[in-house]
């Protein structure tokens, strides 16, 4: 069994539409894949019928914004309730921050580079979040960068002169809330320490307080330290282990299916998740 648990599409900052990105995970021959679009669970119906029709397993979910220690984080709920309050509250003002955050952004960056708002709009006619990403993508045809990664090494870094925050609840708010949204949280390359600062041990025994299911311990952005240090915290706490591409397309050169999910462990994610996976 072949189970990638983190992808994104174009409702969010990937480049295949959801429908497309689960024929590309059955071409790539997985047997499930997860949708886990930023701050939206726009694409899950897309994604359902595209998935019904292709012989994949499809679980929904969606990758949170959140903030822990001054630092931006993702967590990832699996399985959850897309009309509970509190989650659905949270998603819409992060969405909403996001909009003014770009368009700080592009404020700062026009006063260096050759940039509008118009061109972020441009680049993110499919999205219903805004990210940097979609920043990227109009630094490259304006010709500023050749791509996205060269646009995040310089440009839309998070401790650059042109990046401005957007409004995120803390990690802990978020777990909770997924959980009351009947979700299964499990926290995104929490040791993705090439991107920036990551949180310290403390932070994942606080979380699994909260409710915490599982960590992201396989993820490209993991260094074999890093996959060590996660083993061993989720072996400690007694969380879930997943392993996934965060595959965004042609956006980033992560390929379905270079990490994997164990079948236990997503028979346990469906076993505490309101939502069923469909197909299969
Ligand atoms: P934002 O959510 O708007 O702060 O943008 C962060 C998103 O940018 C993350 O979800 C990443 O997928 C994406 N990202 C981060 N670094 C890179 C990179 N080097 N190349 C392409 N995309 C990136
Ligand atoms: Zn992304
Ligand atoms: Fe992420
Ligand atoms: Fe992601």
């Amino acid at each position: 069994m072949r189970i990638d648990l983190h992808t994104h599409s174009s409702a969010s900052d990937g480049t295949d539409a959801p429908a497309d990105l689960v024929a590309a995970a059955a071409h790539a021959g997985l047997d499930v894949v997860a949708l886990t679009d930023h701050d939206t669970t726009v694409g899950w119906d897309e994604a359902a019928e595209a998935a019904a029709r292709h012989g994949v397993r499809l679980v929904r979910g969606t990758e949170v914004s959140a903030r822990s220690a001054g630092i931006s984080v993702h967590v990832l709920s699996y399985l959850h309730d897309p009309d509970a309050p509190a989650l659905r509250g949270e998603l819409a003002r992060s969405r909403r921050s996001r909009v003014h955050r770009a368009e700080a952004m592009v404020e700062r960056l026009a006063a260096d580079v050759p940039i509008t708002w118009q061109d972020v709009l441009d680049h993110s006619a499919d999205a219903v979040v805004v990210g940097r990403p979609h920043i990227a993508d109009a630094l490259v045809a304006r010709g500023v960068v050749p791509d996205r990664s060269a646009a995040f090494a310089h440009l839309l870094r998070s401790d650059g002169p042109y990046h401005v925050p957007h409004y995120a609840p803390s990690a802990a708010t978020a777990v909770r809330a997924i959980r009351a949204a009947g979700g299964v949280p499990v926290f995104a390359h929490p040791g993705a320490d090439a991107r920036g600062r990551v949180v310290p041990d403390e932070v994942f025994d606080e979380l699994a307080d909260a409710g915490l299911a599982g960590l992201e311990v396989h993820h490209r952005d993991h260094s074999p330290a890093q996959v060590e240090r996660l083993t061993a915290i989720a072996g400690r706490l007694g969380l879930l282990v997943t392993g996934s591409s965060d595959y965004h397309g042609s956006g980033k050169v992560n390929r379905l299916g270079e990490n994997l999910t164990e079948p236990h462990v997503l028979a346990a994610i469906e076993e505490q998740g309101r939502l069923p996976v469909l197909g299969g």
